[in-house]
């Protein structure tokens, strides 16, 4: 079987259906309709195997920063794998590519974010930290500190110890996750949670949970606090603007390191290089991921600050921990190539300056349709939530994410990828897209909405919770 020329689609999908499990997904579900066959992608544009083509809203999975097919890419992943294809960096031995993206790294990232730690993606950087902020406090001669704080809804990966890390309750409930000492504190998510709070208010009161978490806990026993910028997967969820200067205020007078997960945000998303430069966040350690490589291939990087890389080497010892992929040289030589290019086409400052401000100006007025109940966004991710009485910004009165899921299909059908998180709807596009692309995915949202509320209408789906 060749990759080129390939099957029709219906082999295709009848070889998938038989063969692969898929990463979260109800394989019963897809296998009565068949997956969708992807073949090939430039700039911002999808091709499956029906010729059919589709805007990627969501540049992949928040991870194809640069669009597709970039030739540059391609070449310095061939160029590196004709010099080096692989070697591991355990037996005291470097190379190239991962001494020069690592310097990079530091050069780029905010503060004494200075050292890095390789991993292969964002779960595996996350697992890191965890052993690695347990390690610096018993380093310290404080082995009791050993619980992270994390928050409800939030996304960190899908391995035992980051999926415990993150707080989404339905992967929590397979599994028996999450593992013994990771608590979460309920997040910032002022749409679906504040009540009468104005939006400075519950921020502040949902910072000083950590405080009371914190306080619960005992000082003594908290190892770090990690959180996202701005929630991705748990649907672009924008903390109001009262609410990191206080959580950096409890980071500053607690005896805890903050972590702060970029995966997402990381690497220009929210118009800076990262999102603790937009939210001004002062992390110890910052996980990346996804659009480091653009998504080219599988890379993540703990970015860790003088003060626990210092610790560690002073009092550490061997850090008994890596992977066999750590620092892999093709990957890291596509992400220097990533950041050379990202820098020299300015494209963080056309997202802040330029695109992100269009996009913004356009989105907010999908805030007048009357399936939705708010417009935000932050850079290149936007949300909308889906309301079946936007006055009162009611929910659906039947079961949650079915509207979004049904908003999904026809998104798709009408040529644009739009991702549903229960019933909002996020976009994260490619950071090169245009002016004249942001315009067509407007009136593709726009268009599917208009089809979504007859849909559900006419499904008898239009009421609101209570
Ligand atoms: C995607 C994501 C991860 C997990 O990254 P993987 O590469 O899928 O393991 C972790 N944190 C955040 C914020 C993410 O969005």
């Amino acid at each position: 079987m060749k990759l080129e020329n390939h099957l029709p689609t219906r082999q295709l999908q009848a070889l998938d259906s038989a063969h692969h499990i898929h990463p979260f997904t109800d394989r019963g579900a897809l296998n009565a309709k068949g997956a969708r066959m992807i073949t090939r992608a430039e700039g911002v544009y999808l091709y499956d195997s029906e010729g059919e083509k589709m805007l990627d809203g969501m540049a992949g999975l928040w991870c194809v920063n640069l669009g597709y097919s970039r030739p540059e890419l391609v070449e310095a992943a061939s160029r590196q794998m004709s010099q080096l294809a692989y070697y591991n960096t355990f037996f005291q031995t470097s190379h190239p590519p991962a001494a020069i993206l690592a310097a990079r790294l530091a050069e780029l990232a905010p503060g004494d974010l200075n050292h890095v730690f390789f991993s292969g993606s964002g779960s595996e950087t996350n697992d890191t930290n965890i052993r690695m902020v347990r390690h610096y406090w018993a380093s310290l001669g404080k082995p009791e500190k050993t619980v992270i704080i994390a928050r409800k809804n939030a996304y960190h990966g899908s391995t035992v110890a980051a999926a415990s890390l993150g707080g989404m309750a339905f992967m929590h409930a397979q599994g028996g996750l999450p593992i013994a000492d990771i608590t979460h504190i309920d997040q910032p998510y002022w749409y679906g949670e504040a009540g009468d709070l104005s939006p400075d208010e519950f921020g502040l009161q949902r910072a000083r949970a950590l405080e009371a978490e914190i306080d619960r806990i005992g000082e003594d026993k908290v190892a770090a606090f990690i959180a996202e910028p701005v929630q991705g997967a748990g649907g672009v969820i924008i903390p109001p603007d009262s609410y990191w200067p206080e959580i950096q205020r409890i980071c500053d007078e607690r005896e805890i390191l903050l972590i702060a997960d970029e995966v997402i945000t990381g690497f220009g998303r929210t118009g800076n290089w990262f999102g603790s430069q937009t939210f001004d966040i002062r992390p110890d350690i910052m996980t990346v991921a996804k659009g480091i490589t653009s998504g080219y291939l599988p890379l993540g990087a703990s970015l860790i600050s003088d003060k626990v890389a210092g610790v560690l080497q002073e009092k550490g010892g061997e850090f008994a921990h890596g992977y066999t992929y750590s620092a892999h040289p093709v990957a890291a030589a596509v992400a220097i190539e990533n950041l050379r290019i990202l820098d020299e086409e300015k494209v963080v400052e056309t997202v802040r300056n330029k695109t992100a401000p269009y996009l913004e100006q356009q989105w907010m007025k999908l805030a007048e349709h009357s399936l939705v109940g708010e417009a935000r966004i932050c850079g290149m991710m936007a949300a909308i939530e889906l309301s079946p009485q936007k006055a009162e910004r009611s929910a659906f009165a039947g079961d949650a994410g079915v509207a979004g899921l049904i908003t999904r299909d026809i998104c798709f059908a009408n040529g644009l990828v739009m991702r549903s998180v229960g019933d909002a709807m996020v976009i994260s596009p490619p950071l090169v897209i245009t002016n004249s692309e942001i315009d067509e995915l407007i009136s593709l949202a726009i268009k599917s909405l208009d089809m979504a509320e007859k849909a559900l209408s006419e499904q008898g789906l239009m009421k609101a919770a209570k």
